[in-house]
């Protein structure tokens, strides 16, 4: 059986990393698509299914060898969560949400928390979660207000985090917040949940991403070691913003599998449904619809996968292209669940059918992670800082153009 959708991109990996995306192939077709109705149905933590992507070794990608992990390029991890947003997007979340809560980790914490904490982390025995967001910081999340206090060898933490994934089951809290003595500068901590002082509200009812809830972390003289500082002071950001490149390459290549399944199973639909005498694939105005749905895939895979090679290869625009992957791949996703829906119509529509699933789950992408009118600002105002010093078009003449 051949997919609608290309393998051309896995001819570019290594015969280890292809043998990795077939085995998670065979996980999705036997297990994770099969049961992804029923984590879609309530919005609990999807233990079964986060169990069996860490003994599969798939959680451990995110992680580095030297710490039990089997630190896969991006350039894999992209086909992994596309692989797995293709048929149940809080798997798919599992994987992005290992970047998100444990990269810095990874990055800034002491050798010993790493040795202690990094092995358990990839091997799904643990779980951490990243507490950034705040009432009053989402999209302009600098103005973020949680306070960090050194007090001897301790830091005492103060304040509210809200819409954390997986508040509720993590073991360990990576916790944004600005140093009370410097307010310029932020300092990321690590906080375990049992900690005094740290508490966990409830699961917020959701739209979608059934699977992997969310929840508010709420911080009162929370003292943690010193040594649980992740990096310097004033490393915070730096730290979180390594978290969030990745993350928001992971959202990309999700909403990008997520819309693959979208137009698999609509296309199912167009080749079983008859229509006034023929099958409703056999329409001109439904055929066009299939063919901006693939291009516009195709052309976003190849985005996602040029952000990817960027951030592999360490090249300074890594960032950018994370922001323009995300951008352009989830407002396409949305788009392309929206006419996958409707093109099944009726059966569409139904909680029974896997694409009202699909429908609810795609509008977070446009919104974790930075939404796509705060990365449409960050890449605008790059594309113009970088006007401002490029070459002028050779079609211009000299001197300023306000002459003309
Ligand atoms: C299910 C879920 C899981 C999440 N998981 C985590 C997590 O694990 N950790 C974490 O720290 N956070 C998490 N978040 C928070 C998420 O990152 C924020 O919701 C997101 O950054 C947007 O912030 P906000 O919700 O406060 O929106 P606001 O900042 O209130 O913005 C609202 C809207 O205004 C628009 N907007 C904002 N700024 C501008 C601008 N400059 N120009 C034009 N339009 C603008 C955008 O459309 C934006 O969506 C999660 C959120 C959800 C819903």
């Amino acid at each position: 059986m051949s997919r609608l959708f290309g393998d051309h991109f896995l001819n570019k990996l290594t015969s280890e990393e292809r043998v990795l995306i077939t085995r998670l192939r065979a996980i999705c077709d036997a297990d994770i698509g099969p049961n992804a109705a029923q984590v879609g149905s309530k919005d609990d933590f999807a233990w079964d299914t986060f169990r069996l992507l860490a003994g599969a070794g798939i959680i451990a990608t995110a992680f580095p060898e030297q710490y039990g992990g089997t630190d896969a390029r991006q350039a894999v991890r992209i086909r992994i969560i596309e692989e797995l947003g293709r048929v149940c997007s809080a798997a798919a979340s599992m994987i992005t949400g290992a970047d998100l809560s444990a990269r810095a980790i990874v990055a800034g914490a002491s050798d010993e928390l790493k040795a202690a904490l990094v092995p358990r982390l990839a091997n799904g025995e643990i779980q951490a979660a990243f507490g950034l967001t705040e009432p009053g910081a989402g999209s302009d999340v600098r103005s973020l207000k949680t306070t960090m206090q050194r007090t001897g060898d301790d830091y005492v933490i103060n304040g509210e985090k809200k819409f954390i994934t997986r508040a509720g089951t993590a073991d360990w809290l990576v916790i944004v917040g600005r140093s009370i003595d410097d307010s310029s500068k932020f300092i990321a901590a690590l906080v375990s949940r049992d900690a005094k002082g740290v508490t966990i509200g409830p699961s917020a009812g959701k739209l979608g991403w059934y699977g992997v809830p969310i929840a508010s972390i709420y911080l009162k003289d929370v003292r943690v070691p010193a040594t649980h500082r992740l990096g310097q002071e004033g490393d915070g950001f730096n730290l979180a913003q390594d978290a969030l490149v990745r993350a928001r390459i992971g959202h990309a290549s999700m909403a990008l599998g997520r819309a693959i399944g979208a137009v698999e199973i609509a296309a199912t639909y167009a080749c079983d449904r008859d229509v006034f005498g023929k099958s409703l694939g056999g329409h001109q105005g439904v055929q066009w619809m299939f063919a901006e749905m693939v291009t516009q895939i195709e052309a976003a895979r190849a985005l996602v996968a040029l952000a990817a090679d960027k951030y592999d290869s360490g090249d300074a625009d890594s960032a950018i292209y994370a922001s323009m992957a995300k951008l352009h791949a989830t407002d396409l996703g949305m788009k392309v669940v929206t006419d996958a829906l409707q093109l099944t119509g009726g059966r569409g529509y139904l909680k029974d059918f896997p694409l009202e699933r699909f429908f609810r789950d795609a509008k977070l992408n446009q919104i974790g992670e930075g939404s796509s009118e705060v990365h449409k600002t960050v890449i605008g105002r790059d594309a113009i800082r970088r006007a401002a010093k490029a070459d002028r078009n050779p079609c211009l003449r000299d001197g300023s153009l306000t002459d003309y």
